[in-house]
């Protein structure tokens, strides 16, 4: 019987490291499917992403995600980027053929997928909270898959304009920005709503000031942690329907594990090693 001892290495480079659970989802998810492929979670300080990318290339990686705070200065490293990622301005997946690397963004993919269960994007009208990695990625990503309208509510005004001018120059939406002072009332038209602050992330426990829910809005939050942010389930008390944080991570998960091994893997394996690793 032939014995191969040689796994396959794919992982994330981030600071700090430790508490990123999707090394749980994609090993858990890479045992299922019988592949021998490991995720290793990877202490890198800013001054080493270079000496971090040179060793998984010296050691044929398939490839690696990066996380805060990496995801912009990795740009300096690829050979090619992805054309969301690169309106987007920012990489979370790398994949390594040989030498050569791509950057991909699958923030805003894994959001749209998981949106995707409960309505389609297109011709739809979006009011994102929030300007920072997450609304960009989702704000832009959204647009590409055909919403009609993208309204950037964002504290800090500059933030939010400088977003709502990217989607409107870059992908065939409409955009504009609406500062956030106070409540926002989110208007009639609006399809979908999305949390995309870090607010309501455990162990807080507060909530984006926002009313106007109703039966027939969409209300997402980026927050994976907990599932259940009070922000859903106040949303779903007045009748919303709601789309978890757990989702949107699945399916990132997902797109990157089909990036680099070419399979698609397990979401429902993914998800149970994802609600395990928070319970824990
Ligand atoms: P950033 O720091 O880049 O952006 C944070 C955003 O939240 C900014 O727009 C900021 O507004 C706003 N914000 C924060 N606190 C407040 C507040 N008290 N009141 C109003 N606005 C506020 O963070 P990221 O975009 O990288 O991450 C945001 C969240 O998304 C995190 O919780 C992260 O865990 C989650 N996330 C989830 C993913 C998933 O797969 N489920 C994937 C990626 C991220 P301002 O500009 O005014 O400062």
């Amino acid at each position: 019987m032939a014995t191969n001892f040689l796994s396959q290495l794919t992982g994330s480079f981030a600071t700090s490291a430790a508490q990123n659970p999707t090394v749980a989802v994609m090993e858990a998810a890479y045992a299922a499917a019988d592949l021998d492929v490991r995720y290793i979670n990877c202490e890198v300080p800013p001054e080493r992403l270079g000496d971090a990318v040179r060793g998984a290339i010296g050691m044929g990686w398939l490839g690696f995600n990066c996380s805060i705070p990496h995801k912009v200065a990795i740009l300096d490293y690829l050979d090619a980027l992805a054309p969301s990622a690169e309106i987007i301005g920012a990489v979370n997946c790398v994949t390594i053929d040989g030498e050569r690397l791509t950057g991909e963004n699958t923030d805003g993919q894994g959001f749209v997928n998981a949106l995707r269960t409960i309505v389609d994007p297109q011709g739809r009208s979006f009011a994102i909270l929030g300007a920072g990695g997450a609304a960009r990625a989702i704000a832009v990503e959204s647009a590409l898959a055909g919403a009609r309208r993208i309204t950037i509510v964002n504290r800090t005004a500059s933030r939010g304009r400088e977003l709502a001018d990217l989607v409107a120059a870059r992908t065939p939406a409409d955009a504009e920005f609406v500062e956030w002072e106070g409540t926002y009332d989110v208007p009639a038209d609006v399809d979908v709503l999305v949390n995309a602050t870090s607010i309501g992330f455990h162990p807080s426990t507060s909530t984006p000031n926002v009313s106007g829910f109703r039966p027939g809005l969409v209300t997402a939050d980026v927050v994976a942690n907990p599932p259940q942010t009070q922000f859903l389930q106040r949303a779903a008390a007045e009748g919303a329907t709601t789309l978890e944080g757990l989702g949107m991570l699945v399916n990132q998960a997902l797109t990157n594990a089909r990036l680099w091994t070419g399979r698609d893997l397990d979401p429902a394996v993914m998800r149970r090693a994802l609600e395990a690793s928070l319970e824990g």
